[in-house]
């Protein structure tokens, strides 16, 4: 089983042997949990289409307004991440982008 461990910045991220959240979540024990359950739930290296559930989209919803209000939670939308000494590309997060800007752009072109 992964060890929690609690961080300042950022949402989560799941690693080998770890799973760093951040700390503000414990004010939430709803999101805490989902998020704990959600990073169990990854596989190693790419699996996007885990982070594309939305079967639970109203504590998706809950858990997107307490993030827009930590700012410091934001560090994780960056494409680009300083993590242990060293920049990181996630690519997760560049894919994430590009459907957003495709669903944009899609409706853009209905309305
Ligand atoms: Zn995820």
């Amino acid at each position: 089983m992964k060890r929690i461990i609690y961080i300042p910045w950022g949402i989560a991220n799941s690693y080998r042997n770890r799973i760093e959240i951040n700390s503000a979540l414990k004010q939430k024990p709803k999101l805490l949990r989902y998020v704990i359950n959600h990073e169990r739930g990854h596989k190693q290296g790419f699996d996007l289409w885990h982070d594309m559930d939305i079967r639970r989209y109203k504590t998706l919803i809950s858990l997107m307004w307490f993030i827009a209000k930590h700012p410091r939670m934001w560090s994780d939308f960056s494409p680009m991440q300083y993590r242990r000494g060293k920049i990181v590309y996630d690519l997760n997060v560049w894919m994430l982008y590009g459907i957003v800007a495709v669903l944009i752009a899609v409706l853009f072109l209905i309305f």
